[in-house]
């Protein structure tokens, strides 16, 4: 499928790339979607197009370059989940480690089709492996749609986990229950978080039931409760020692994050708010309570190894955070069921499915 221009999703044959020594070629099981191809399709992002689009890819190696599969460790038939990011592995961020910062970073499902070989996102059949990926083996036995939860669990795991360094015992407090909110309770619950609150509208209201069966203590709608005299209930007035903002284009809990979070706390702001200013954001409030304020845009290996680990364990009832599979013909359908267009349609993780079981 093809973002021809914004909101316009085409279907097109392509040839199947040719693959070199370092690369090789996935046939796609699964992709998952996320407010980023929401944004990508309605034009928002102001990425090239045309474009397949697509960056949460779990797939078969159909074809791999031999010194690819020595590199990666993966060989033909293994199915893999891949990482969204491409990086150079010289430049100096790449070699400190930090290679979702690469000077050279590139991202699957926003290289625009002339760039050759064109298939460079996971809405199709196939898709490309550039040298500049970063591949994970997965269980072959899980349903595609479970296993392609990697990337929001990975994401869980990084903003809720690594990013803040979650302390065993540590409180939390996740502003938003969509399902990278979702995945952040199950990772930090995972990592021996004490207590957990997560916060939601009262159109959320079975995510914050969803979130309360993944282990979080308690949650509570935004609208109707107060989420300040909670937060300070659930931790004896302190605030909490970790608040991860994760909601979509809302700004309040940005504001609100500086006041849930305890003296000497961690604030992760992980929700992208379409490059809007902030109200009433006061940043005296981060210096007189030696507030940190950490960014988070992507997953590292660390964080989606741990994710993979989850998924392939079994412990936990992960399907019901998955609400949808659709073929890849559904593209634009999934899309507006993922932007709740859809009505009596509820998202919480989708995927496009190249063929359907
Ligand atoms: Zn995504
Ligand atoms: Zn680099």
């Amino acid at each position: 499928m093809v973002l021809t221009e914004p909101r316009r999703l085409e279907p097109r044959e392509l040839p199947v790339p040719d693959i070199d020594d370092d690369s090789g070629l996935l046939r796609v099981e699964a992709c998952g979607i996320c407010g980023s191809d929401y944004e990508q399709f309605e034009g928002v992002l102001g990425t090239p197009t045309p474009v397949v689009p697509g960056h949460e890819p779990v797939g078969i190696i159909e074809r791999i370059g031999d010194r690819a599969a020595r590199r990666w460790g993966v060989d033909v038939g293994d199915r893999v989940a891949v990482e969204t990011i491409l990086s150079c592995r010289y430049c100096a961020r790449c070699v400190a480690g930090e290679y979702q910062l690469c000077d050279r970073r590139r991202m699957y499902s926003f290289i625009p089709l002339d760039v050759q070989p064109g298939l460079w996102g996971a809405y199709a059949e196939y898709m490309y492996l550039d040298p500049g990926s970063m591949v994970h083996k997965i269980d072959r036995s899980l349903a595609p749609g479970i296993a392609a939860l990697f990337n929001p669990l990975g994401a869980g795991f990084r903003w809720g986990v690594e990013i803040p360094k979650l302390q065993p015992g540590n409180s939390v407090m996740i502003l938003g229950p969509g399902q990278r909110g979702l995945a952040c309770v199950l990772a930090c619950r995972e990592a021996g978080a004490g207590s957990i609150l997560v916060t939601g509208l009262a159109a959320d209201a079975h995510k914050l039931e969803l979130a309360r069966r993944f282990g979080a203590d308690d949650t509570v709608e935004v609208e109707s409760g107060d989420a300040l005299a909670r937060v300070r209930e659930m931790t004896a007035g302190r605030g909490a020692d970790v608040v991860i903002e994760v909601t979509s284009y809302s700004t309040a809990p940005v504001a609100a994050a500086l006041d849930y979070v305890r003296p000497g706390g961690t604030i992760v702001l992980a929700g992208v708010k379409g490059f809007q200013a902030i109200p009433d954001f006061v940043s005296d409030k981060i210096v007189v309570k030696e507030i940190v304020v950490r960014g988070a845009l992507g997953v590292t290996s660390a964080s989606y190894r741990s994710a993979i680990r989850m998924i392939e364990s079994g412990k936990h009832p992960l399907a019901a955070m998955h609400t949808h599979d659709f073929g890849l013909r559904e593209a634009e359908t999934a899309i507006d069921v993922l932007a709740g267009r859809v009505p009596g349609e509820q998202s919480i993780h989708s995927c496009l499915l190249p063929v359907r079981a």
